[in-house]
């Protein structure tokens, strides 16, 4: 089976999957999307991205057409259709095609769109290893909890990543980190694990989530708070969470190296968490 399309309840191969030039996704970003990998062929953490899937399109006042059982039920379809023995599911709703006008149009019916392509995991010599990542200014929008298909200003942040050699962009914002262009990010200091706090300045992440209480099951001392890029480059250690990159460590942030004692390795509490999401989705 190819890769999977899907528009308004109706599956076709991938390449066939077509919307409208009209669909406000497309003219003005005015749409939300989740991006769900399984594990032994099952979607993790269905519920929580479905959860934040209907908390975004509430936040950008649009209606599921769905129910969430029935959008489990699609992306679960999605997953036998494909074939796959993982998968990566992206589901999107936008508020619909109408005539251009900012303005929500009165009636246009939002399109829900699904792929399902095959999900390679990341080489795990990157995992071992860590990646570099740089600093820039967080000139996202003020509603970054919102997972909005308006991802221009993290397009931007990725690609002066990847000219600058590091793997992922943080974001910094009135001088405090808030996370990266499509991850988390977590600090370890003196045993204890911090990361910003959920709110209106991160995406709350299903990830950082099951890494946080991960943390508390391994007896670590959790703080959700900001922190400034100084007490951010003292880290004992610092590592992502995201759905792509899993718990990710980091090993030189702006060309500095990071670890126990400014190693550039990644540090014990890292790999602690790192051994544990493993052992949860192994
Ligand atoms: N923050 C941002 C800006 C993201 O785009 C993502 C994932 O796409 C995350 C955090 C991590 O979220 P999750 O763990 O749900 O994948």
């Amino acid at each position: 089976m190819p890769d999977i399309g899907f528009v308004n309840g109706r599956f076709m191969p991938l390449e066939e999957a077509t919307v409208s030039v009209e669909d406000r996704g497309f003219q003005f970003g005015d749409g939300i999307y989740e991006v769900i990998r399984t594990y032994h062929g099952k979607p993790f953490q269905l519920d929580a991205h479905l959860a934040r899937f209907e908390r975004s399109a509430k936040a950008i006042e649009l209606s599921l057409p769905w129910s969430v059982h029935q959008w489990a039920t699609h992306v679960r379809d999605g997953i036998t259709r494909s074939g796959y023995a993982e998968s990566k599911v992206y589901l999107q709703l936008t508020r619909g095609a109408a005539p251009r006008d900012h303005v929500f149009p009165a009636s246009a019916k939002p399109t829900a769109v699904m792929t399902v392509r095959e999900m390679k995991p990341m080489d795990s010599a990157i995992q071992t290893s860590g990646v570099a990542v740089m600093t820039m200014d967080d000139w996202r929008w003020g509603r970054c909890d919102i997972k909005s298909v308006n991802l221009l200003a993290n397009v931007m942040a990725r690609q002066k990543a990847k000219q600058a050699g590091a793997f992922e962009a943080l974001f910094i914002r009135n001088g405090q980190v808030t996370e990266g262009a499509v991850s988390n990010v977590m600090m370890v200091k003196a045993g204890r694990v911090l990361t910003a706090p959920e709110g209106e300045r991160i995406l709350s992440g299903v990830t950082r989530t099951i890494v946080l209480e991960l943390a508390h099951k391994e007896g670590l001392p959790v703080e959700e708070r900001f922190v400034s890029s100084d007490e951010f480059l003292r880290a004992d250690e610092i590592f992502l969470t995201g759905t792509t990159v899993e718990v990710l460590p980091v090993i030189r942030v702006d060309g500095k190296a990071i670890g126990p004692g400014g190693s550039g390795k990644p540090g014990p509490v890292t790999k602690r968490l790192q051994a544990a999401f493993q052992r949860l989705v192994g």
